[in-house]
C-alpha cells in the first residue's frame, strides 16, 4: 500500500508515522515540512475546557486524544525527544468572573476524571511564585504541553527511519491516483492524505465541494527566555472575560499566546500583536519586562465552515482529509493519526471521529 500524505505540519507528519509503523509506505509531501501553524503553536495540552461542554462530541475527541498522548510520545521516543510534559496546567483567576469560571470547570474535570486541585492565592503564588497574585486556581497535574518544533523534527526522524519520503515540492493538482507537483513531477497513490492545513482546498483536480474552504485564522504568538523558566507549569490566566496562556519549555523559553485575527492568508507579525502581547503578560508576570525577548511570530489556524476538524474520507475512492484543527491541532494529533491509518487499512476508527466527517458539508 503506497500512501501520499499531502502537507507536513503536525497532522500529516503524526498521520504518515502511524501510517510508516503499520507498515504502509509513505510519502510525505511538502515544501517547508513544519514549518507553518505547526511551528507557531504553543502545544498546550490543557485539561479541557467548560466552552467543550457544549459540544460533546468534541469533548470526547479530545479526551481520547489526551488518553492516547502518553503511549504516541513513548512510541515516538523510540526514535527520537518528543518534547512532551505532563507535569501540570494551572488555571489561575485574576477576578471573580474568572474564579467563578474555575468553579465550572472543576466540576467538568470531575465528571471526565481529570484529577483536579483547588489552590487557593497563597498557594498559587507558592506554585508559581514569579505571577501576580491570583484569586484562586485550579492544577490538573496530570496535563501539560509538547514542544512543537521538538515533536515535528521527531516524527520527521521517525517516518524517514521507518524508510518513509520527505518530497519538498508543493502539490498542485490531484489526478486520477496521481498528485502533480510544482515542478510538473507526478507521484502516484494507491492512498492519498490531504493534510495541508489551511492551504488544503487550494489543491486543484477534485470536484468542486469534495474540499471543504480551510480558512486561515492567524494567531502571533511571543516568546521570551529566562534561565531558570520564570514558570513551573503550564499557565492559563484568566481575567476581564478572556485568558492568556503561558507554556514554560524546561531550556527557559516561555511562549504567550495569542492573537485571533481573520485577515486572510497575512503572515505578517505587527507592532500592534507584539504590544498586546507585551502588555498583556506583564499584567501576569510582572517581571517579564526583564526576560529575554526571543520571538514573535505568527501562524494560520485552519478553519472549517464550522471551525470542526475535518477527518476522513471523502466522496472521491482513495482520497482523505486530516484538516481544519484550528486552535487544537496539536492536541488531536494522535486522535486524528490513528483515526487516518484506520481508515488507511480498511479497518474502524475510533467512533469518536465519525462525527468530523468531510461528508457533513456535501
Ligand atoms: C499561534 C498559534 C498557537 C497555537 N497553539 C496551539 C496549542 O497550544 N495547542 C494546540 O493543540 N494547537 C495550537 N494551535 C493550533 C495548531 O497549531 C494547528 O491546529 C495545527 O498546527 C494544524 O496543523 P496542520 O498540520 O493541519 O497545519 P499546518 O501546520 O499549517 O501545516 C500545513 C502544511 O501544509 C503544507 N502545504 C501547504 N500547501 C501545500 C501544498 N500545496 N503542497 C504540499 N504541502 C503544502 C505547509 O507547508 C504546511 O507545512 C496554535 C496555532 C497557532 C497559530
Amino acid at each position: 500500500m503506497n500512501t501520499v500524505v499531502v502537507g507536513g505540519g503536525v497532522i500529516g507528519l503524526a498521520t504518515a508515522w502511524r501510517a510508516a509503523l503499520r507498515g504502509i509506505t509513505v510519502t510525505v509531501i511538502d515544501p517547508a515540512p513544519a514549518s507553518k501553524a505547526s511551528h507557531a503553536s504553543a502545544g498546550m495540552l490543557p485539561p479541557g475546557h467548560e466552552e467543550l461542554l457544549k459540544q460533546e462530541h468534541v469533548l470526547r475527541l479530545c479526551m481520547t486524544s489526551r488518553d492516547l498522548y502518553p503511549s504516541f510520545v513513548a512510541e515516538l521516543e523510540e526514535f527520537a525527544p518528543a518534547g512532551f510534559r505532563r507535569d501540570g496546567v494551572l488555571d489561575a483567576a485574576f477576578d471573580e468572573d474568572a474564579l467563578q469560571g474555575l468553579e465550572r470547570q472543576e466540576a467538568l474535570q470531575e465528571s471526565l476524571g481529570i484529577r483536579t486541585q483547588r489552590l487557593g492565592p497563597r498557594e498559587c503564588s507558592e506554585l508559581e511564585p514569579n505571577l501576580a497574585p491570583a484569586l484562586g486556581g485550579l492544577l490538573s497535574p496530570d496535563d501539560g504541553s509538547v514542544d512543537p518544533r521538538v515533536l515535528n523534527a521527531a516524527l520527521i526522524t521517525a517516518i524517514e527511519a521507518l524508510g518513509g519520503t520527505v518530497v519538498r515540492r508543493s502539490a498542485v493538482r490531484v489526478g486520477d491516483h496521481t498528485v502533480t507537483l510544482d515542478n510538473g513531477d507526478t507521484v502516484t497513490f494507491d492512498r492519498l492524505v490531504l493534510a495541508a492545513g489551511c492551504w488544503t482546498h487550494q489543491i486543484e483536480g477534485l470536484p468542486e465541494g469534495v474540499i471543504p474552504e480551510i480558512r486561515p485564522v492567524k494567531g502571533q504568538i511571543l516568546r521570551l527566555h529566562s534561565d531558570p523558566p520564570v514558570l513551573n507549569v503550564t499557565t492559563r490566566a484568566f481575567s476581564k472575560g478572556s485568558s492568556l496562556y503561558l507554556v514554560p519549555r524546561l531550556g527557559g523559553e516561555l511562549v504567550i499566546g495569542s492573537t485571533y485575527e481573520e485577515r486572510g492568508y497575512d503572515e505578517t507579525v505587527t507592532a500592534d500583536g507584539t504590544f498586546g502581547l507585551l502588555a498583556r503578560v506583564t499584567e501576569v508576570i510582572p517581571s517579564a519586562g526583564t526576560l529575554r525577548f526571543a520571538e514573535i511570530s505568527a501562524g494560520l489556524r485552519p478553519g472549517s465552515p464550522d471551525d470542526l476538524p475535518v477527518i476522513g474520507p471523502t466522496t472521491v475512492p482513495d482520497v482523505y482529509l486530516a484538516s481544519g484543527h484550528f486552535r487544537m491541532g496539536v492536541q488531536l494529533a494522535p486522535v486524528t493519526a490513528d483515526a487516518m491509518v484506520s481508515y488507511l487499512t480498511d479497518t474502524d476508527p475510533d467512533p469518536v471521529v465519525l462525527p468530523f466527517t468531510p461528508l457533513r458539508f456535501s
